[in-house]
């Protein structure tokens, strides 16, 4: 599961994209509701009006991992690696800095971690999915990994340890299989 890297006073914590749309002024940050708004000059009424729209994450699925993009209201001061998004979208890339006003720094990672679910489908006999390591059918219900990269899956039971079978995910892809490892990524402070 891709997800967001939020700096708190304990330094950078990570928070899981759930679902498909992510509220990014749902993220408690106080310090930011303070000093992130941008004030501008309003000539009309000679009045201070406050900008700082919403923005969201949305995902974007089509069978493999989901394609996540901010879309932001006009008005936002959301920026994504220092350029507000054109026209209000832009699709976000691993390690994808965004800011949200002046004190709000986040990165998006597209990294995630391998778990063990059970299998949740069987699908007709000829669209059976099979193990990415002994080509061998996995049944509903079946200890099973999805390799979070390239989104084949694996048997994990005891008898069939094809996911941790060895270090690497047996798709080629280069996920490490150990299902302790935590994020192979995280901002620098
Ligand atoms: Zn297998
Ligand atoms: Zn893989």
């Amino acid at each position: 599961m891709a997800h967001l890297w939020v700096h708190r006073a304990e330094g950078w914590e990570a928070q899981e994209l759930k679902g498909k749309r992510f509220n990014l002024a749902g993220l408690s940050l106080p310090r930011e509701r303070e000093e992130g708004r941008e004030e501008s000059y309003d000539a009309g009424n000679a009045q201070r009006v406050t900008h700082g729209g919403p923005a969201w994450l949305i995902a974007a699925e089509a069978g493999g991992p989901p394609v996540w993009a901010l879309v932001a209201a006009r008005g936002s001061n959301a920026r994504v690696n220092g350029s507000p998004p054109v026209a209000g979208l832009r699709v976000l890339s691993d390690r994808d800095e965004i800011s949200i006003g002046a004190a709000t720094e986040l990165y998006f990672s597209s990294e995630s971690l391998a778990s063990v679910v059970p299998f949740p489908a069987s699908g007709p006999p000829e669209r059976m999915v099979r193990c990415g390591r002994c080509h061998q059918p996995i049944g509903l219900g079946d200890p099973a990994v999805r390799c979070p990269r390239c989104a084949l899956w694996f048997h994990e039971t005891a008898k069939w340890p094809c996911w941790t079978y060895s270090a690497e995910c047996g798709g080629l892809c280069g996920q490490p299989t150990a299902l302790d490892a935590g994020f192979s990524w995280a901002p620098e402070d």
